[in-house]
């Protein structure tokens, strides 16, 4: 029932394993994305909701027309190499094509151990598959590359963590699976005669307007750099903190991959580390641009047999301007400006300074810029920012001159902003309560936060208990990197 091929067995078969999946015990279908579902032409609804997709969605049995596999990967994890890596607790189940022309695979999360599963037991926890399933959906709707979840199931069978959870699948949708640890594995291994074909692979699948360059591979690099730096700067834009930014959890084209301990920026601090296991902050949210480089360093390394040096370098050269731009452009479009000029950047480092020193909530600062006229804005200065009022009302002095020489009218400056500033945020204690009720059988907080997430800048009275910043005990929630 499921239309796809399987193009990674194409390559050669030290990148991957043929692996049959360990069914679940007692599984049930959670949610279907059906929006999602249907955007990819697998929209027969009465087949998603019977046996047979039940059936794949638990891994329970071989399906008809797919042949999974698991792909093998190494990847530097916190700055060391692991050449061990690979999907261990996942399958590749094929690729498509979308109505739209538009390149998917799916891949079917917690389908039980691999040979690349080293000591892990091959399952996720139905508490990181629903973590998983809303960050895809919020961050999509924040205009940030993403992989997605296309269904969700659960199970009653036991898995240990930190506490006995039980396991759950996820059907993720992506572009593609290849990581940056791809390249590097082949690389490290010695393998290097393959590395053009694995390129040459990903350039034919996601880049075919370069494949018939004579430098298709400088070119291909190039680009990797250029979308790696717009998602750094769109992870960056929207408070977004990822929190396992290894290597093997970087797409080679450019979306936001494998969910960890990671959270949205409730209070603005940058210095905020999401995962309580990185002791050293490594991957703090300030320093995402920085390991974004880093990693593409590790790639370029990787690369190195394939590409020359001076051309590595030349596309590493293209990552902070990249990066500078789009920031710069999507922090502009918070504010309610459509182009950056000279003391843009300023303005904003100064907004964001503020909001530092205030401990103010990140995005319902943007927002509450974005719902009064700037008279107002003035008059609340010191409800909102009892011990920062002068430096308020002079960077608000700063703003209001700014979107007078905009030239935009303050009603229309307001309906840009309400279109790119969140009300509605996946706040870490909104996931809590939506993981907790589906645990013991209820989902339909969760079905409801996902409604809310997907229509983030909807204001709706109906979800007016979304809208605040956190309660006392859902602001030092720790989130456990165990998934
Ligand atoms: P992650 O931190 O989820 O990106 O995983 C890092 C590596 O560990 C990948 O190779 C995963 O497939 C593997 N892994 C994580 N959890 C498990 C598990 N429970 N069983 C088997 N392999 C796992
Ligand atoms: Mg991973």
């Amino acid at each position: 029932m499921l239309p796809l091929a399987q193009r990674h067995a194409d390559l050669p078969s030290a990148l991957w394993r043929r692996q049959a999946p360990s069914p679940l015990r007692h599984p049930r279908l959670i949610d279907l994305n059906t929006g999602l579902l249907a955007r990819l032409g697998l929209d027969d609804r009465a087949w998603w909701q019977g046996p047979e997709a039940l059936a794949m969605l638990s891994a329970a049995q071989g399906w008809p027309g797919v042949e999974p596999l698991a792909m093998k990967y190494g990847g530097h994890q916190f700055g060391g190499w692991n050449p061990d890596l690979g999907d261990g607790r996942g399958l590749l189940l094929g690729d498509g094509l979308a109505p739209d022309g538009s390149a998917f695979e799916l891949h079917l999360k917690g389908a039980g151990p691999t040979p690349f599963s080293r000591m892990g037991d091959g399952r996720a926890v139905l508490r990181s598959c629903i973590r998983e399933y809303l960050a895809g959906e919020a961050l999509h709707a924040l205009g940030v590359p993403t992989t997605r979840v296309a269904a969700l199931a659960g199970s009653d069978e036991p898995v240990r963590r930190e506490r006995m959870e039980t396991a759950a699948t996820v059907l993720r949708v992506a572009q593609s699976h290849i990581r940056f640890g791809h390249f590097e594995w082949l690389h490290h291994s010695g393998q290097t005669a393959l590395l053009g074909q694995l390129a040459d692979h990903v350039i034919a699948r996601y880049y075919p307007h370069l494949s018939a360059l004579p430098q298709r591979h400088s070119a291909f690099f190039s680009e990797v750099v250029t979308a790696t730096a717009r998602l750094m700067a769109d992870w960056q834009r929207t408070g977004f903190a990822h929190g396992v930014m290894n290597t093997d959890n970087f797409s080679i084209v450019g979306e936001t991959l494998d969910f960890g301990p990671y959270g949205f920026l409730e209070t603005y601090d940058p210095y905020h580390i999401c995962n309580h296991s990185d002791h050293n902050g490594r991957y703090a949210w300030y320093l995402q641009p920085s390991v974004g480089f880093w990693n593409l360093n590790a790639l370029a390394h990787g690369l190195s047999p394939l590409i020359p040096v001076e051309a590595l370098r030349e596309a590493l050269s293209l990552y902070e301007p990249t990066l500078i731009a789009h920031y710069d452009a999507g922090m502009n479009r918070r504010l309610g400006l459509d182009d950056v000029v000279s003391g843009d950047r300023e303005l904003v480092q100064d907004w964001l300074a503020l909001l530092q020193a205030a401990k103010a909530d990140f995005n319902l600062s943007f927002r509450w810029l974005s719902s009064h006229a700037l008279e107002q804005l003035q008059e609340q200065v010191m409800q909102r920012f009892p011990a920062e009022q002068e430096r308020a009302l002079a960077w608000l002095a700063r703003y209001a001159r700014r979107v007078q020489q905009a030239g935009c009218t303050d009603d229309l400056r307001q309906q840009a902003m309400k279109a790119v500033n969140p009300l509605y945020v996946l706040r870490n204690y909104l996931a809590e309560i939506a993981i907790k009720a589906a645990e013991h059988g209820d989902d339909v907080p969760l079905k409801r936060l996902l409604e809310v997430v997907r229509s983030p800048f909807e204001e709706r009275a109906e979800w007016s208990a979304y809208a605040g910043e956190a309660p006392a005990w859902g602001r030092c929630l720790e989130i456990s990197c165990s998934s």
